[in-house]
């Protein structure tokens, strides 16, 4: 393929996906693909999906509807449907929506350079296998640019744990670990690029256990090691992990590892012992908060972060009180709750659903006590001196915004260069989402 050609990218759901999306990009860049902000005018759109609620499911279809006068205009547009949508769905969509030509599935975007050419021909393309080879090492390699000063790299993808109302197992498939020498260079070349920050990511990322160089097998206590010794690299996260993979190596190293920032998104999804049963979640609420204080032992100032489900099939007003007698005994800097959804396939959509407006109203309680934890913790911060890895400018003139190490939005004053420099700030003021503060000289 010659000359520069149009690519938009729309990316829905979970941080995986915006990883995958860039992989996505890069191996469209090595075919001529140039990356645009808006499908207005664009060659090719490919949507990347989620299938985790319903909600997020349909706006893929109510998304492919909207591009109908581009395609009437420009009948060589290319549209694709990659992700978990595309995984579950697969031919259903061409047949709900015929103008997509392209449906690629999570495990086997590298095969985009073989399915584009297919689109070349006139044909459609489809492949939502679970192939034996690792899609990363078939990606193509080109020579990337300078990027922003944080990244993410999937570490693991998959899950075994068929927690009773996820699609995940189904969508990305078993569990599986790239092997470590791949991340650390992977890691390098990011900082070589200005990354300073990495997020490690996996659907279950606490369970990685990926080959070592050294012929052992590593956890991610080890990973998350090895990787703080490349300078440069500042400040390492993980996101998400499940409380059963919480293993001892990886509490001790939210105490000694200076890198890794304190912060753990640990979700729990629910308070009674009798729902995290009939979720397959093979922890109690007791156990969740003996593992927090474990955590806590070895890093007081850990912000907490998690998520929840309201309205699981069996789940009653004394249940719904569990859970919120766990978040008041827990304490969260921020969490994610979610009204239950069914998801077709799943051993939980074959049970009653909990009445909609009851579970609406479950939703509320449980935000407003959430809305009510946040504020509480970041209040607490003013005053404090927290390290700020600035990123961009902010919405007003001079002003620049970044990550805390609590990963709480900060706006200071300051100058443009600032960005991808690591800075101590005065924390002044507690706004609804973010924290304003002032730069220490
Ligand atoms: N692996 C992670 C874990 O075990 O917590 C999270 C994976 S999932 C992408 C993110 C969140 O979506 C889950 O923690 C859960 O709260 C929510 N979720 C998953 N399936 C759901 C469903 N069927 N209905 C509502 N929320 C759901
Ligand atoms: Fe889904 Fe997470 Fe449970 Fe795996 S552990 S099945 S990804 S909720």
């Amino acid at each position: 393929m010659t000359g520069t050609k149009k690519l938009y990218v729309k990316t829905y759901g979970c941080q995986m996906n915006v990883y995958d999306s860039e992989r996505m990009a890069e191996a469209l860049g090595a075919q001529g693909y140039e990356q645009v902000e808006s499908p207005e005018g664009a060659d090719m759109i490919l949507l990347n999906t989620c299938h985790i609620r319903e909600k997020a499911a349909e706006k893929v279809y109510s998304e492919l509807g909207r591009f109908k006068p581009l395609r009437e205009a420009n009948p060589d547009l290319k549209i694709g449907v990659a992700g978990c949508v595309a995984q579950a769905e697969g031919e259903e969509i061409m047949r709900r929506q015929p103008m997509v030509d392209l449906v690629v599935g999570p495990q086997t975007y590298h095969r985009l350079p073989s399915m584009m050419e297919a689109l070349g021909r006139g044909e459609k393309a489809l492949d939502t296998e679970f192939p034996e080879e690792d899609k990363f090492a078939h990606l193509p390699k080109a020579r990337l640019p300078k990027r922003g000063p944080t990244a993410f790299l999937t570490v693991q993808e998959g899950c075994d744990k068929f927690c009773s109302f996820c699609v995940v197992p189904y969508t990305r498939g078993a569990e599986v670990s790239r092997p470590a020498d791949r991340l650390l260079r992977e890691a390098r070349e990011l900082v070589e690029r200005g990354v300073r920050e990495i997020t490690l990511l996996g659907q279950n990322v606490n369970a990685y256990h990926g080959a070592g160089p050294d012929g052992g097998e590593w956890g991610l206590a080890r990973l998350i090691r090895e990787m703080a010794q490349i300078d440069g690299l500042d400040r390492i996260r993980f996101t998400t992990s499940h409380p059963n993979d919480m293993e001892d190596d990886l509490i001790a190293a939210h105490g000694d590892c200076d890198k890794l920032m304190p912060y753990l998104h640990l979700p729990v999804q629910a308070g009674s012992d009798k729902v995290l049963k009939a979720m397959n979640r093979k922890h109690t609420a007791e156990q969740y908060i003996r593992l927090i204080e474990r955590i806590r032992a070895v890093r007081p100032d850990l912000h907490l972060s998690g998520d929840f489900i309201v309205g699981f099939p069996g789940e009653t007003e004394e249940d719904f009180q569990a859970t919120l007698d766990l978040v008041e005994t827990v304490g969260y800097g921020t969490a994610y709750s979610f009204k239950y959804s069914a998801r077709p396939g799943t051993p939980a959509a074959e049970r009653a659903m909990v009445d909609a407006a009851e579970a609406d109203d479950r939703l509320q309680r449980l935000q407003a006590l959430i809305t009510k934890q946040q504020r509480a913790t970041q209040d607490a911060m003013v005053g404090r001196t927290v390290s700020v890895l600035f990123e961009k400018p902010g919405r007003m003139p001079g002003q620049m915004v970044g990550k805390s190490e609590y990963l709480h939005a900060v706006h200071v004053d300051g100058p443009e260069g600032l960005a991808g420099q690591i800075a101590r700030v005065e924390i002044v003021e507690s706004r609804p989402n973010s924290l304003s503060g002032r730069l220490l000289g």
